[in-house]
């Protein structure tokens, strides 16, 4: 089934292929009705968008700053983390700084470098650990601290359909339902948990529908990757089940709608989960050190060995 006489960009899970003017019109009303059905933003709120640079985060950019126009109330600030990878991050980082000036959008950049003493690449130099682990790791501390440095009332990231369903695929996998109860268009609303609450806007989107998206509408020119997602045990997931998606079309579908059937089940049990403040900065922690504390401590302690060679 086709939208009308012009040339189709895309055809979805459903069959149905749609022009670039129609399949615009889709993405941003799917994205601002799952703002609206999941209650993400309210009237008034200082959302941080958490940009990479990325497609994700670009589109996301973009359809944030159309519902600031409908409600000017709405406070638009940009969050940029420098992990600190050679040849890939400033790349996506020139283009951050290119849609929020563009755009009239405040952009402020934080560094592992300047945060935790040394860059991504020098950490993986130092410790032999999972790149994806550490990076992950230093990133949602980061997030979680600044977007309450910043003054945020919510922090908004580009987290897609795909994203979404390799989450729940991973913690399925090792056993970790305590992950999944985190998931979810809307996490971390828990009152004083320490937590900035998180909203995913493009939760329903799927990562071919955001590609096709920033590419039309001229948010990106180049697609980069960061040099060490191949490593990761996220890719092997995607990789599967992009196999599996398209052999069986709708199976990405299929893991999230049901997925959010469970998710409130989920939520109430593990509601109560311990929760305490690490010893050392005060952020949420489930022991008495957040890991973030406990990577930084390994990782003087790499630096001074390796000097010490
Ligand atoms: S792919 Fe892994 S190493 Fe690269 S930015 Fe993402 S989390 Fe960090
Ligand atoms: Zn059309
Ligand atoms: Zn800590």
């Amino acid at each position: 089934m086709q939208c009308c006489p012009q040339k189709p960009v895309i055809m979805l899970p459903s069959g149905e292929s749609l022009c670039k003017g129609h399949f615009t019109e889709y993405f941003e009303n799917k994205a601002f009705k799952t703002i609206t059905k999941f209650s993400l933003i309210g009237k008034e709120e200082h959302i941080g968008i958490a940009l990479s640079g990325g497609k994700d985060s670009i589109t996301l950019l973009n359809i944030l700053k159309k519902l600031q126009s409908r409600n000017p109330k709405i406070r638009l600030t940009a969050l940029a983390i420098n992990e600190g990878i050679h040849g890939y991050r400033d790349k996506t980082l020139a283009t951050a700084k290119k849609a929020c000036e563009k755009n009239g959008i405040p952009l402020h950049i934080c560094s592992y470098e300047k945060e935790f003493g040394m860059p991504l690449d020098e950490m993986l130099r130092v410790l032999d650990v999972k790149p994806c682990t550490i990076c992950g790791i230093f990133r949602r501390y980061l997030l979680n601290k600044k977007s309450k440095e910043l003054g945020f009332t919510k922090i908004a990231t580009g987290h897609n359909l795909d994203d979404e369903a390799q989450s729940i695929l991973m913690n399925q996998f090792r056993n970790d339902l305590s992950a999944s109860a985190r998931l979810g268009p809307i996490s971390g609303v828990k009152e004083n948990s320490g937590f900035i609450t998180r909203i995913k806007p493009l939760y329903l989107c799927t990562e071919k529908e955001v590609a096709t998206y920033a590419f039309l509408n001229g948010l990106l020119d180049t697609f980069t990757e960061c040099p060490n997602v191949s490593k990761s045990y996220r890719a092997q997931v995607r990789d599967m089940l992009n196999g599996f998606e398209a052999k069986f079309p709708g199976t990405k579908y299929g893991i999230v709608n049901s997925f959010l059937q469970m998710l409130p089940e989920l939520k109430e049990r593990f509601k109560n989960a311990e929760m305490g403040s690490c010893t050392e900065c005060g952020e949420p922690a489930s022991k008495d050190k957040c890991n973030a504390c406990r990577f930084t401590e390994r990782l003087e302690k790499a630096k001074i060995k390796a000097e010490a060679k």
